[in-house]
């Protein structure tokens, strides 16, 4: 069974005021095995991001299919999207919500009932159990790009996406993002993550998706896409 479909996935982006409009998938076709750790790999402007906001409902696709955990996006779209959380690569947070509150925000909007909400024990998994009541503005980075996997894992979803996790973050803490991912995989949750690190690939993932121009070039598990470069 399949966490993710994409078949003949297209995005042509048409400038709000006219001008010259762009395609950034060409009929994109990838499948992600549940359970795996799945690399995003391409090179800036390939259409990684495209693929992932398309994914988390926040970019409308021009045409082709899309079915996360076998539920297709135009079909069921509230399943869909309460099957993926997603954590952004920018570091977006209000400043004037606590951590704790930003939870229960998050989990409001995923309308997961008061009696099932875990906001502490996600806290805790995070290494931000003490900060829960912390102003967001009083954060670091790395307590930042730690509560946004935090927000993405309220509503309980089989399958993570990580836009570029690592993106400027020191070797401690990305050491420590990396082991925590490794946990939360080990415990069922599908993961997807983009980087345009290799070694990060390298190291994190057992199955590779490399894109290039909006078309996946390769896909395979690592050791094979790996022996070939
Ligand atoms: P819409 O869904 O209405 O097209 P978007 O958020 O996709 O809105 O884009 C809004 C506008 O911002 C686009 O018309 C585009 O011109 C511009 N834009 C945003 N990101 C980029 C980018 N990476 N490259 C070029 N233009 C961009
Ligand atoms: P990546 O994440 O791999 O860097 P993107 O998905 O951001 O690639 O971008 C793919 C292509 O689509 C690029 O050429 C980019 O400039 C363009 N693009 C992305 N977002 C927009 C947008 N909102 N409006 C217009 N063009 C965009």
């Amino acid at each position: 069974d399949n966490a993710i479909d994409l078949r003949g996935l297209r995005k042509v982006y048409r400038p709000a005021g006219g001008g010259e409009a762009k395609t950034a998938l060409h009929g994109l076709d990838l499948t992600i095995p549940k359970g795996s750790i799945f690399g995003l790999l391409g090179p800036n402007g390939a259409g990684k991001s495209t693929t992932i906001n398309i994914l988390a409902g926040l970019v409308n696709k021009t045409a082709g299919q899309v079915s996360i955990w076998g539920f297709d996006q135009d079909v069921n779209p509230r399943q869909s999207r309460a099957s993926i959380g997603v954590v952004p690569q920018e570091l977006n947070i209000d400043p004037f919500l606590s951590p704790g509150a930003a939870l229960e925000v998050q989990a409001g909007l995923y309308a997961v009932p008061k009696s099932e909400r875990r906001t502490m024990e996600i806290l805790a998994a995070v290494g931000l159990a003490d900060k829960a009541e912390a102003y967001a503005r009083t954060l670091s980075g790395g307590m930042r790009r730690r509560l946004l996997i935090a927000k993405a894992l309220v509503h309980r979803p089989p399958v993570l996406i990580l836009d570029e996790p690592t993106a400027g973050v020191d070797i401690e803490l990305r050491q420590m993002l990396w082991s925590y991912v490794r946990e939360l995989n080990a415990a069922g949750t599908t993961i997807i993550l983009t980087t345009h690190y290799l070694e990060e690939a390298e190291e994190m993932c057992d199955r590779i998706g490399i894109i290039a121009e909006g078309r996946l070039v390769a896909s395979d598990e690592k050791s094979t896409l790996l022996a070939q470069m």
